[in-house]
């Protein structure tokens, strides 16, 4: 994968994981400021400030990215699809190919700044999201697997294993488990 894949794929999983509820505030987009800062950090141009209005449109994408992974476990092939089709019909791109010196090809998206972000975030997650499939396949995009966690992350396990988004969670659902037989012991 190039790191122009890589950085899609990325961008997927972070996009997913600004809402937390294992937090106390599970919202991390809670202003247009967070959102521009969030884009920033993340190289995504932008033509200048967005309208409120736009910025929830952009955590109701957030919150459908969400229900992708959430429901690909059960989902039929046909219904991922025709989510992800909608994502990467939002606005129509242009394709460029780029070719650099190690004869690394890639094909780049682009869009003019001055369509909606909204429309432009969906490309690219709809297109993050195809790579990450494509790369990894159903089974290894993952949503945490320690409740009230929802973390989604890529399973990069040899054998398909990992089940929590990090030590935090794994840790929690060990010690969690360790006093439920611990009780069962008892009784
Ligand atoms: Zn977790």
């Amino acid at each position: 994968m190039s790191h122009y894949e890589v950085h899609l794929i990325q961008f997927v999983v972070d996009f997913a994981n600004t809402f937390d509820p294992f937090l106390d505030e599970p919202e991390s987009l809670r202003t247009p400021a967070d959102l521009q800062e969030f884009l920033q950090q993340r190289h995504i141009e932008m033509s200048g400030s967005f309208t409120e209005i736009e910025f929830m449109r952009v955590r109701q994408l957030r919150n459908r990215l969400r229900d992708i992974f959430l429901r690909l476990e059960i989902s039929e092939p046909v219904e991922v699809q025709r989510e992800i089709n909608s994502l990467l019909g939002a606005t129509p791109v242009n394709l460029q190919a780029s070719i650099s010196k190690g004869e690394l090809i890639e094909v780049k998206y682009e869009i003019p700044t001055t369509v909606a972000l909204v429309e432009r975030l969906a490309v690219q997650t709809g297109l993050g999201l195809t790579l990450a499939l494509q790369q990894y396949g159903t089974e290894r995009l993952k949503v945490c697997a320690a409740a009230p966690c929802q973390e989604v992350f890529i399973d990069v396990s040899k054998n398909k294993s990992r089940r929590f988004c990090g030590e935090r969670c794994a840790n929690r659902y060990n010690v969690a488990h360790f006093r439920e037989r611990q009780r069962s012991d008892k009784d």
